[in-house]
């Protein structure tokens, strides 16, 4: 059974079409990336999945909790660590507010950030920012934690400290559709990879399935990174 199924999905932003007709699945426990050049469609993808956005037409399933990891953070400035990551789960979620604080007390240690919880984001790096805007969106408890582009606002060094905990999600089995240019990580931690193209899915399958790919478009998409 798909946690997530999105059938011949359509956007368009007045005479711009954007996504063409997008179907995709994601099961329990898949790491799902999506890959594809600027401008091909992956974040308004995510955005109409995650009703940040809404579809001209076609069909989204999928009725659980979402959490969202952004390439810039998205943190809110004026508030702490703590309360950034406690915020919605006990505003809009109605949480009990000890069972939430432990929670996040516990999300931090896991992101080795045990001693910032009074800091502002500011303070941080952004390799750290972006971790606790991972602790955010997993104190939600969600069924799928999406990510667009988690590590491109990052230098070499912060990337892989990013990519070292999405990997240790997925060793876990946190269901997880990424957007990624970290060709090698997606390779390495994807079930399953698609190819985006001007607002169409072009190749779809195993990560050895997609990087052997003879179709001209992904060899070229491919060949910038190689
Ligand atoms: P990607 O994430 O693959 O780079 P996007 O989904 O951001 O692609 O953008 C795809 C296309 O949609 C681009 O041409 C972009 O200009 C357009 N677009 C995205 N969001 C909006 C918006 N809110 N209003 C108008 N055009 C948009
Ligand atoms: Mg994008």
């Amino acid at each position: 059974m798909s946690l997530l199924e999105v059938k011949n999905l359509k956007k368009s932003f007045d005479e711009n079409v954007v996504l063409k007709d997008i179907s995709l699945s994601v099961d329990k426990g898949e790491v799902l990336c999506i890959i594809g050049p600027s401008g091909s469609g992956k974040s308004t993808l995510l955005r109409c999945i995650t009703r940040l956005d809404h579809e001209d037409s076609g069909k989204i399933d999928f009725d659980g909790t979402f959490g969202l990891v952004f390439q810039d953070f998205n943190l809110f400035p004026h508030h702490n660590v703590l309360k950034n990551i406690t915020n919605a789960p006990i505003k809009v979620q109605k949480r009990d507010k000890a069972e939430v604080l432990s929670t996040a007390r516990d999300l931090l240690k896991k992101m080795g950030l045990e001693d910032k919880e009074e800091a502002y984001p500011h303070e941080l790096s952004g390799g750290q920012q972006q971790r606790v805007s991972i602790a955010r969106a997993l104190a939600m408890n969600p069924d799928i934690l999406f990510f667009d582009e988690p590590t491109s606002a990052l230098d070499p060094e912060l990337t892989s400290e990013i990519l070292v905990v999405i990997r240790n999600l997925a060793a876990e089995h946190m269901t997880m559709v990424i957007v990624t240019h970290e060709m090698s990580f997606a390779r390495n931690v994807a079930d399953k990879i698609i190819f985006m193209d001007d607002g169409y899915i072009i190749e779809e399958g195993t990560p050895e399935e997609v990087f052997s790919s003879d179709n001209t478009r992904m060899k070229e998409f491919l060949g910038k990174f190689y």
